[in-house]
């Protein structure tokens, strides 16, 4: 049984029904799903510093082979492939960029600077050029609703929240909650950090995907998506104005008064205190698991942790120790 159907419960049960495990997923359709809003990005330089994920290149694979494995089922593909335009904000991370370019395992994804000139003539404001990588954008709600779709066809959904008394008989559960994790009995204790993001969906002039460490990213005609902010406290607070300013404030390099404002969503990422995803089995009660703390990053990692999550549940192989819950015992 899995508990939650964000991207982590969708991939999860997708990754088990591949192998022939049959799965129950129950979802109650909470508010503040992280999954609802995310942009889906899967950017391989993240941060003022352009730092790789850890396992970055087994996460493209991974995602590469199960993404591959659903289009072939189902005929669409949710993960595509795009080039990332990344505006440089200072002199010093043009440099950090060069030097990061002539290392061999980045050059598949380093794709050339353009000039400021260059960036210009589109519209766009760099005064320190812009560095254009390889990345990928995961479709995050329509991979989802397909997903339903499919559990539902097999009789495998449930809509409503979890309740312990009415599961007594579930061999293995698996909570893949988000946030909500800090409303769970069994795994609250968990160093788990919340953070609440925003998005601003816009209209205007089409780009292709564009980031400053504040991204935009087109969507349907005439529309693209922006976001997104941080915020450690007053999570189900929803959009805030503040919120708002900050991602226009942001967009240094857009000509913003080219556009307008026509939606704003929110949602609440569950990140951990390390910033590693945290899962295993709890240490008492051993029909409970986790899938859980895929921070800002679930788009690059959740199908790689998804297979290893898999073995682990079904087959007893030992999860990486940064990511196993494990790790917090004294
Ligand atoms: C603004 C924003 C932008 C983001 N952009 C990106 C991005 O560009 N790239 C990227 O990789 N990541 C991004 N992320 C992060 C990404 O969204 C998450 O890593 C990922 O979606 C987490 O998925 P999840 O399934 O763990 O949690 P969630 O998406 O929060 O899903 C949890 C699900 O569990 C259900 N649920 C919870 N408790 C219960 C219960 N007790 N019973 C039944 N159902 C329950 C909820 O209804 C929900 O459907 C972004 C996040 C935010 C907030």
């Amino acid at each position: 049984m899995i508990v939650g159907h964000g991207l982590a419960g969708a991939t999860l049960s997708q990754f088990l029904l591949k192998i022939g495990q049959p799965v129950l997923v129950v979802d109650g359709n909470l508010p503040h799903s992280a999954s609802g809003v995310a942009a889906g990005l899967v950017n391989p330089f993240l941060g003022p510093k352009l730092n790789c994920p850890p396992q970055l290149s087994s996460c493209l694979e991974a995602n590469l082979n199960f993404h591959r494995f659903i289009e072939l089922n189902c005929g669409k593909s949710f993960y595509e492939e795009l080039t990332l335009r990344r505006i440089f904000i200072s002199a010093e991370q043009r440099n950090r960029w060069r030097s990061k370019s002539m290392m061999d395992e980045n050059s598949s994804y380093m794709l050339g600077e353009e000039s400021e000139k260059k960036l210009e003539s589109m519209d766009l404001f760099a005064p320190f050029g812009a560095g254009l990588t390889k990345a990928f954008r995961l479709l995050i709600p329509k991979f989802i609703s397909y997903s339903k779709q499919i559990l539902k066809k097999r009789k495998s959904w449930i809509d409503g929240s979890f309740d312990e008394s009415e599961w007594k008989n579930a061999e293995k559960v698996v909570f893949c909650e988000g946030h909500r994790v800090m409303q769970n009995p069994f795994f609250n204790f968990l160093p788990f950090s919340p953070a609440q993001g925003e998005i601003l969906r816009l209209k205007g002039p089409t780009l292709d995907p564009v980031s400053n460490g504040t991204w935009f990213c087109p969507d349907d005609d005439k529309f693209g998506i922006t976001g997104s902010t941080w915020k450690h406290d007053n999570m189900d607070c929803g959009p805030t104005e503040s919120g708002r300013r900050t991602i226009l404030q942001n967009l240094s390099f857009l000509k913003i008064d080219q556009y307008e404002v026509c939606g704003h969503s929110s949602g609440v990422r569950s990140s951990t205190k390390d910033r590693s995803p945290i899962m295993g089995i709890h240490p008492k009660n051993s029909r409970y698991f986790l899938f859980n703390g895929f921070g800002s990053r679930g788009a690059t990692t959740i199908a790689y942790y998804a297979e290893q999550m898999t073995n682990f549940v079904l087959r007893g192989v030992k999860l990486p120790k940064e990511v196993c819950l494990n790790r917090f015992d004294d």
